[in-house]
């Protein structure tokens, strides 16, 4: 039996007319386990229409009514957050205890949202002129899309929605069709919680689905989040037709450890932050940059951690013969654990040092589960592809550096700029890192440096196009846009004098 995953718009499931599905895997299995809809232009235009229909008397609703739907909605997830991370597992592949982890930063995010009443208060200025008084305000853009990557499947659109929605917005959220089952399982949660039919609604599809929300006219602004090339592509297009974007790319992570480091903690960090959901995750370290007075010690402590991990079906638990969860699961799909594989082997062929192979990894799971060990590669050089390509996989690459300087200068010239970390006991030498380096979030002794929900999450350089961060601050000003109104009431007892006058007030 395989389930149809569908669209969710008017507060209901809804089929939609196209003829089109994807097959939807459980990586741990290789099976597949149902088939998603991938909407054509008509039935996009209809879930688009179903957020237009439901957005004013949303914005016009009470903030405190607002609130009031957000907090029952942080409750009903809190509670069930365990039924959600089943179904995330189940489709993407990570292990329950990481799926768990995903909904609590997502959950955050749906915290910071409750709040809204105080963060969308204006300013007021009283007599800025005669009689005159200014104040300004934040209202809802309208019917925002949300265009998510297979990663997170819960946590990226919540990054998000949550904000979008406490402003006074509707949306529409277009999952990866890889794991799409999270999002209408959020939409019907948003529906216990109380929201308006038509103010959560989620579009299934590829492209034709991603087109139609970049040039509809009634879609106001477009947050994505996922590979480099679809976000600069989402980036212009959207951009061309009128819309406010945000849209987060891929990345490739430095993690630098300096010769004072205290080397266990940094070779523990370098492999929970390399390895963790099987290296699928944009703050995932993949370039371990050591200075070479201790690369020989840190490469021995990274291989000797590596080696203890368990991969398997993430979904399975402890059972009578693993007394533990296993570590990290599988990969999403065949064709991305077979463009791991490749790449494992481009970076032999280069030369680098392949001191832990993964593609034969015994995994405890399905003989056809998408599955790749923990691969350590040592000596990598920049110009070899494991560095210059986002890998997206468990493949941790150690390059060695002189110096600090050469590991600023390395990740400075990356093309990406999403996270970066440094390991050392230094505070000058950590301070100087956090200035030097050209990189939106930044982790000192921390290796996966996600910002809290009240602080905004993004990248520089190719890791984002557009201005404007998740989350956070940034995120309520990007949901929203400001008027600012100056009035003069007139007052009968010192009516002013009148009269023309041309000149510029
Ligand atoms: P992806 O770019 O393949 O897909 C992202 C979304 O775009 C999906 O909803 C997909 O259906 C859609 N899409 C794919 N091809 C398209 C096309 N040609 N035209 C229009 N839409 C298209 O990304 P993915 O493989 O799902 O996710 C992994 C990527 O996401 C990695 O590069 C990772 O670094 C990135 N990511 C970045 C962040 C961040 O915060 N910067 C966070 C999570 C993931």
């Amino acid at each position: 039996m395989t389930a149809n995953i569908v669209h969710w718009a008017d507060g209901a499931e809804f089929a939609g007319t196209s003829e089109l599905w994807a097959e939807v895997t459980n990586p741990a299995t290789g099976k597949v386990s149902g088939r998603v809809a991938l909407a054509g232009e008509r039935d996009a235009q209809y879930v688009i229409g179903s957020a237009v229909k439901a957005q004013e008397a949303w914005a016009d609703t009470s903030l405190a009514r607002r609130t009031q739907v957000l907090f029952a909605f942080r409750e009903l997830l809190n509670a069930r957050r365990a039924e959600l991370a089943a179904i995330i597992t189940a489709e993407h592949g990570k292990v329950l205890s990481d799926a768990t982890g995903e909904i609590a930063r997502g959950l955050e995010v749906v915290e910071f949202a409750c709040g809204i009443s105080h963060l969308l208060k204006g300013g007021h200025t009283e007599g800025a002129s005669t009689g005159v008084d200014v104040h300004s305000k934040r209202v809802p853009l309208g019917v925002v899309g949300i265009i998510s990557p297979f990663n997170f499947p819960a946590m990226v659109p919540m990054w998000f929605f949550p904000i979008a929605i406490a402003a006074g917005n509707a949306v529409v959220v277009k999952p990866s069709e890889k794991d799409p089952s999270a999002a209408v399982w959020l939409a019907a949660l948003w529906k216990e919680a109380g929201l308006p039919d038509g103010v959560f609604n989620v579009l299934q599809g590829d492209k034709v689905a991603v087109d139609a929300l970049l040039t509809s006219p009634d879609v106001a602004a477009i947050s994505f989040v996922g590979s480099t090339p679809i976000a600069e592509y989402v980036y212009e297009t959207a951009s061309r037709h009128g819309k406010r974007v945000q849209a987060l790319g891929g990345a490739k992570n430095h993690m630098v450890v300096l010769p004072d480091a205290d080397l266990d903690l940094a070779a523990d960090a370098a492999v929970s932050a390399g390895y963790g959901s099987a290296g699928e995750r944009c703050m995932a370290i993949s370039v371990l940059v050591a200075v070479d007075s201790i690369a020989d010690d840190l490469v021995a402590r990274v291989a000797e951690r590596t080696r203890t991990l368990l991969t398997g079906d993430g979904g399975a638990g402890a059972t009578a013969d693993h007394d533990r969860e296993a570590d990290m699961g599988p990969v999403v799909t065949r064709a991305h654990r077979d463009r791991i594989a490749s790449l494992i082997g481009s970076g032999e062929q280069a030369g680098a040092k392949l001191v832990i192979d993964g593609r034969d990894v015994q995994a405890r799971g399905g003989s056809d589960g998408f599955w790749v060990g923990p691969t350590l590669f040592d000596n990598v050089t920049p110009d070899m592809e494991i560095y210059r390509e986002e890998i997206f996989g468990p493949v941790l690459s150690v390059v060695r550096v002189p110096s600090y300087d050469e590991a600023v200068k390395l990740i400075n010239d990356n093309a990406y700029g999403n996270g970066t970390a440094v390991f050392t006991n230094d505070g000058g030498a950590a301070r100087r890192f956090e200035k030097d380096v050209q990189v939106g979030m930044i982790g000192i002794n921390v290796p996966v440096p996600v910002p809290v929900a009240y602080y905004s999450f993004g990248g520089w350089k190719r890791s984002l196009f557009g201005d404007t961060h998740a989350h956070g601050t940034e995120g309520v000003h990007f949901f929203t846009r400001g008027k600012v109104v100056t009035s003069r009431w007139i007052d009968p007892a010192n009516r002013p004098a009148g009269g023309l006058d041309l000149g510029f007030p």
